[in-house]
């Protein structure tokens, strides 16, 4: 019966019982922003536009900027929208002309958002690109930071997302970031969780050491209470929160996830359809129930289990 539906479900999603859930892709740059249009998307829910600049040396122009932006926009002007993240340099992703060098421990160091406090021109100029790109292709563009600690770095952001006539959002990879997601819901219009850094975080377990996957898991109990409470925010702030992490592209977890609330899953293309056919065959009685196993699982292998046998 999975394999049926799977091989029937072609979009938009939503539970047996009706309601939506927003599907999106996870894209890198213009061709495979393109290569996902065609897929049973709404959109795009992160556009990590770091993975452009990897082999740059210099910071390409503002103009230069809006060119690539525009290539991952265009595929969406027609009813969909774009989740933009402003550049997440550093760590696992170094970008020559962002990250600085040297640092003792650069997953905690000054990475993703926190480039801008000593260099506020690289995220103006960013903004700028991306603005002009929105205006260019038409498409609705929401633009979130990663790596955001405290409310007062999301006011700030949004500041400037809104000046720009954009609509600013968060992630939330940081644990304090999900125990603030009400306030961060005061000055942000949504939030994405990036469950592999938030995972990272959350465990003190590096995503890179492969040694630690039993640790590095969205299934912990820790993780998924964290998760839970930033939907509740959303809900309670009848604003959305996606997951964007590869926690979504987890069929089974994406039910769970729907059941505590969560609105929107971004996943690489090719996971659309197995997600968009699970969520297809279950009610959101049974996605809620599915949140309730997992959350009180004691370990990830419990939560698994619980959540397979309310399927079967
Ligand atoms: C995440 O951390 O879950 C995320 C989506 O961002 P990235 O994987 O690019 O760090
Ligand atoms: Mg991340």
């Amino acid at each position: 019966a999975a394999r049926e539906a799977l091989a029937s479900w072609s979009g938009p999603a939503a539970t047996a019982d009706g309601t939506p859930v927003k599907l999106l892709a996870n894209v890198a740059d213009g061709p495979s922003a393109e290569q996902a249009g065609p897929e049973p998307v709404q959109g795009v829910g992160l556009f990590r536009t770091e993975l452009c600049f990897l082999n740059r040396k210099d910071e390409p122009s503002v103009e230069e900027q809006a060119d690539i932006y525009s290539s991952v926009l265009a595929p969406y002007s027609d009813d969909r929208y774009v989740v933009v993240r402003t550049l997440d340099a550093g760590s696992d992703k170094p970008i020559a002309f962002a990250t600085l060098e040297g640092e003792e421990n650069p997953a905690l160091g000054v990475r993703g958002l926190r480039l801008s406090f000593s260099n506020p021109g690289l995220m103006d100029r960013q903004l700028d690109g991306i603005k002009l790109a929105a205006e260019r292709t038409g498409t609705e563009t929401w633009v979130m930071a990663p790596m955001v600690a405290t409310v007062a770095e999301a006011a700030d952001f949004a500041g400037k997302v809104r000046a720009r006539g954009l609509k600013p959002g968060v992630m939330v990879e940081i644990p304090s970031a999900a125990l603030l997601a009400h306030q961060m819901l005061e000055v942000v219009d949504f939030l994405s969780i990036g469950t592999n850094d938030l995972t990272q975080y959350t465990m003190a377990a590096d995503r890179m050491a492969t040694d630690l996957a039993h640790l590095t898991d969205p299934w912990q109990p820790a993780v998924l209470q964290l998760i839970a409470i930033t939907a509740e925010a959303g809900k309670q702030a009848g604003k959305p929160v996606g997951v964007c992490g590869e926690a979504a592209a987890d069929p089974l977890l994406a039910l769970a996830l729907v059941g505590m609330g969560i609105s929107s899953l971004s996943m690489a293309a090719k996971a659309v359809r197995p997600v968009g056919a699970a969520i297809s065959r279950a009610s959101m009685d049974v996605c809620e129930q599915a949140a309730e196993a997992a959350l009180s699982a004691k370990d990830p292998m419990a939560a698994r289990d619980a959540v397979r046998a309310l399927l079967s």
